[in-house]
């Protein structure tokens, strides 16, 4: 197959020649360097005479995708292309907008370009309680078919801060689904569904227990008991087995009527829990601790 010039980023003033699946880009060597050092020195080892040339450029062969590369020059020649992402963009279309610069970027050390990647995926998928509650409170809309794309991808590109939360709202789609993902691979469906079950057992322990197995407080004068324990009804109980969410918040605590005494036992409870299960999360997915992921994204 002949060579065929980008029709967009091919500039007749350019330094260096970059091919990339058959698709030649004629850009600017210094430009490049301002982004990378690994495309600064790309050029700089003294070959004179093994120096390939096309169109009597210096010349390198990259074995990443066209559509890849083709998004990075984007970024590095339009100032202004992460203006095109607004704050209503949908998951789906984020995550198409980011993939490709975040590949090139981490397999280049293009540090500021992955820095801008990583803010802008971690405002969806927080690595914080704090994050969390933000976006449970903007309602953001997950897909499911979304939400599995970013796994791989964080896997590919080093990104474990955003694991623990995408895997969390995978415990959300149902069973059948998980195992007929083609994007998820075996080990993760794996995780997804073990995980399921250690966040019911987090829901039923640790944040929701007070509408599962109330337990009234030492200093109850009117029987909470006794009304509270018929509370939630079996297919109640279903729905939140099969899609756990220890993480909500509750806040409907007056339609329980309680005493002011086992309110604020049953308060203190769930608030604590949602930091353990916090806490725990990456663990509930075989992801380590938060202080091993935090290493590992050297943040
Ligand atoms: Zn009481």
């Amino acid at each position: 197959m002949p060579i065929v010039r980008h029709p967009e980023f091919y500039f007749s003033d350019g330094s260096v020649v970059i091919i990339v699946e058959k698709t030649a880009f004629r850009v600017h060597q210094s430009v490049l360097a301002r982004h990378s050092d690994v495309f600064n020195d790309m050029w700089d080892v003294p070959q004179p005479n093994k120096v390939e040339l096309y169109d009597g450029c210096p010349t390198v062969i990259l074995s990443d995708s066209v559509n890849d590369f083709v998004d990075v020059m984007r970024v590095i020649y339009d100032a202004f292309h992460f203006d095109k992402l607004k704050p209503d963009t949908n998951l789906s279309t984020l995550i198409t907008f980011i993939a490709g610069i975040l590949r090139v970027s981490t397999k280049y050390s293009m540090q500021q370009l992955r820095n801008k990647c990583i803010s802008v995926i971690q405002e969806k998928f927080p690595s914080t309680l704090r994050g969390c509650d933000e976006v449970l409170t903007r309602g953001i809309q997950y897909v499911p078919s979304e939400i599995v794309r970013i796994i791989p991808l964080a896997r590919e590109t080093v990104l474990p801060k955003v694991l623990p939360w995408a895997f969390y709202l995978c415990a959300h789609i149902s069973v059948d689904e998980i195992l007929a993902n083609s994007v998820l691979s075996w080990r993760d469906k794996a995780l997804c569904l073990a995980g399921k079950e250690r966040l019911w057992e987090m829901q039923k322990k640790k944040t929701h227990g007070f509408l599962l197995d109330f337990k009234q407080s030492p200093q109850c004068t009117q029987q909470c008991q006794t009304r509270v324990s018929r509370s939630l009804k079996l297919e109640n109980i279903e729905t939140l087995r099969i899609s756990p969410h220890p993480l909500e918040e509750y806040t409907d605590w007056k339609s329980l009527m309680l005493c002011i005494k086992c309110q604020s036992m049953a308060e203190a409870q769930h608030r604590d829990g949602r930091e353990k299960v916090w806490q725990m999360l990456p663990g509930l997915f075989h992801l380590g601790t938060w202080d091993d992921i935090c290493k590992d994204q050297s943040c």
